[in-house]
C-alpha cells in the first residue's frame, strides 16, 4: 500500500468531513493535501492544484506568503494563546485599531470570536440584547433572507434560509421573518424579467418592514453576494435600500461580511460597494489571509455603550470563547491587513475583474451553462439540463460535483454548491493562473456535458 493509500484509508476510518456526504466520500476516489506553494496546493502525490476556492473562500495572498508565515513565527516566540476573557493582549488590541482604522465610521469597536459562525452569533445576541436593555424590548424579532447563509451554530442556523442545510433543525431554531433576496436567475417572486423589474424583492422588504418592523430589533443580510447559495449577485441599489428602510424603522443592520469582506468583492467590504455602514459587520475567512481562524463583529459606540452599567446590573455581554482574540490568529490578520495596503489589493481586484470576465466568456456560452454570476473574484457557473427552460439535471446525476472532480484532473480544486460550480480563487491571483483556473472549469464542463448530452 502506497503511503497515500494509507493515509486515505485512515481518513475513511477515522475523520467525518464537514458538509461531505460521508458515503460518497468513501466508495469515491481522493487526494490529500500535503503542502501548498502561493496559489497552488500540493497533494501527497507531488500534484500540483490551483487553489480554486481559497481553501473555502478564505485565502487571500497564497499560501506561505512570508509577511504572514514572519508574523505568526515572531508570535509564536513570544506566546501562542492568552485569554480575552478579562485580560488584555498585545496582538489582539493592535488589530482592533487595525480594523477601526479601516471599517467606515461609526464602526469602531471589535468584539472578537473565531469563525464566521460565532460572528453572526455574537452580533445576533448583541443586537437583540442591546434593545432588550435599552428602551427597545419589544423589538425582539429577526428579519433575514430567503438562501441566506450565516454558518452552523443554532442562532446563525436561524436566520439561515437555505431548506437543505437548515430544515432538519427547524424545531430547534427561533423564527424569522424571512424576505427574498434577488436571485435573478430563478426570480423568487416569479418575475419574467426580474432585471427590470426595479427590485420588487426590496418592496417586499419594505412592506415587511412596514407591517413588523416595531418588533423587529435587526436584519441580517450577506450584502450583494449570498455565498452558499450559489454566488448570487444582487443588483447594485438592493443593499442601499435594505439599509435605507432598516434606518426608517429604526432596525439594526448586521451585514454578514465573512465572505465578501477583505477585498473579494472589488471593495474592501461589499457594503462600501453601495456605501452602506451596517450598525455590526461581520468578518472572519480572510480576516487572517486565511491562515487561521479570526473572527470579528465590528460595532458602534452607541451599541456598545448600551452594555455599560455596573458589573452588578447584568448589562454585560456574556459570551466568549476561549481562543478569542488568540495572538497567532491575530498576528497573522495583522501582517494581512499590511499586504491588503501595500499591495493595493482592492485595486487589484478591480483590474483583474475585467480579465475574469473575459476569461469567463467561454464558459458563458457552453450548453450547459445557465447563468455565470460575477463580483470580483466571487463567480457562481450555474449548470443546467436545459438552458431554454433553466431546468436542473436530476440532482442525483451530482453534475455539480462530476464537474468539480473534472477540474481536479485539469489541476484546480474547486466546490460546488449544488450544480452550481464555485470559483472564488485568492483575490491576489494573477491573470495567468486566472487563466488556468478558467481553462480547467471549461474544460471539466465540457466533460460532464460530453457524458450528460452523448
Ligand atoms: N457567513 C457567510 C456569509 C459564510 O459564507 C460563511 C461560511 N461559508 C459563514 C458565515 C460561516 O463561517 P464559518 O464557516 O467560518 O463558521
Amino acid at each position: 500500500m502506497s503511503r497515500t493509500d494509507e493515509l486515505l484509508a485512515l481518513d475513511r476510518r477515522f475523520l467525518w468531513h464537514p458538509f461531505t456526504a460521508q458515503e460518497a466520500w468513501e466508495s469515491e476516489p481522493q487526494i490529500a493535501i500535503e503542502r501548498a506553494e502561493g496559489m497552488y496546493l500540493v497533494d501527497t502525490e507531488g500534484r500540483r492544484y490551483i487553489d480554486g476556492v481559497s481553501s473555502l473562500w478564505a485565502n487571500v495572498f497564497g499560501h506561505r506568503v512570508p509577511e504572514i508565515d514572519t508574523a505568526i513565527r515572531a508570535q509564536l516566540d513570544r506566546v501562542a494563546h492568552t485569554t480575552l476573557l478579562g485580560l488584555a493582549n498585545v496582538p489582539s488590541i493592535e488589530l482592533a485599531e487595525r480594523i477601526a482604522a479601516i471599517v467606515p465610521f461609526p464602526l469602531r469597536r471589535t468584539f472578537f470570536s473565531d469563525d464566521g459562525s460565532t460572528a453572526v452569533e455574537a452580533a445576533v445576541k448583541l443586537a437583540y440584547q442591546f434593545c432588550r436593555q435599552n428602551g427597545r424590548e419589544r423589538r425582539t424579532r429577526f428579519v433575514a433572507f430567503g438562501g441566506g447563509y450565516h454558518g452552523d451554530t443554532v442562532g446563525s442556523v436561524s436566520v439561515g434560509g437555505i431548506g437543505l442545510f437548515h430544515g432538519a433543525y427547524r424545531p430547534l431554531l427561533f423564527d424569522v421573518h424571512r424576505a427574498p433576496y434577488p436571485y435573478c436567475y430563478r426570480c423568487p417572486l416569479g418575475k419574467d424579467d426580474p432585471r427590470s423589474c426595479g427590485t420588487a424583492c426590496l418592496g417586499v422588504f419594505e412592506r415587511i418592514l412596514a407591517e413588523h418592523g416595531a418588533g423587529i430589533c435587526a436584519c441580517v443580510i450577506e450584502p450583494r453576494v449570498q455565498g452558499a447559495a450559489g454566488m448570487v449577485v444582487a443588483p447594485d441599489g438592493f443593499v442601499r435600500g435594505v439599509a435605507d428602510a432598516c434606518r426608517r424603522h429604526g432596525v439594526l443592520l448586521i451585514a454578514d461580511e465573512v465572505a465578501t469582506g477583505v477585498a473579494r468583492t472589488g471593495a474592501m467590504f461589499a457594503c462600501d460597494l453601495e456605501g452602506v455602514v451596517p450598525d455590526f459587520l461581520c468578518l472572519a475567512k480572510g480576516l487572517t489571509g486565511g491562515y487561521l481562524p479570526m473572527a470579528a463583529t465590528v460595532t458602534t459606540e452607541e451599541i456598545y455603550r448600551g452594555f455599560l452599567g455596573p458589573p452588578h446590573a447584568g448589562r454585560t455581554f456574556f459570551h466568549g470563547h476561549t481562543y478569542t482574540g488568540n495572538p497567532l490568529a491575530a498576528a497573522a490578520a495583522g501582517a494581512t491587513l499590511d499586504l491588503v495596503r501595500e499591495r493595493r489589493l482592492v485595486e487589484h481586484v478591480r483590474r483583474i475583474s475585467v480579465d475574469f470576465d473575459a476569461m469567463l466568456e467561454p464558459i458563458r456560452s457552453l450548453r450547459s451553462v445557465g447563468d455565470v454570476r460575477r463580483q470580483g473574484v466571487m463567480v457562481g457557473i450555474e449548470i443546467v439540463a436545459d438552458r431554454a427552460t433553466r431546468a436542473p439535471f436530476p440532482p442525483e446525476r451530482r453534475v455539480g460535483h462530476r464537474a468539480a472532480m473534472a477540474c481536479r484532473r485539469h489541476g484546480a480544486i474547486v466546490r460546488p454548491i449544488g450544480d452550481v460550480l464555485i470559483l472564488n480563487p485568492p483575490p491576489a491571483i494573477d491573470t495567468g493562473t486566472l487563466a488556468a483556473l478558467c481553462s480547467a472549469a471549461a474544460t471539466a464542463i465540457r466533460e460532464v456535458e460530453a457524458e450528460e448530452y452523448g
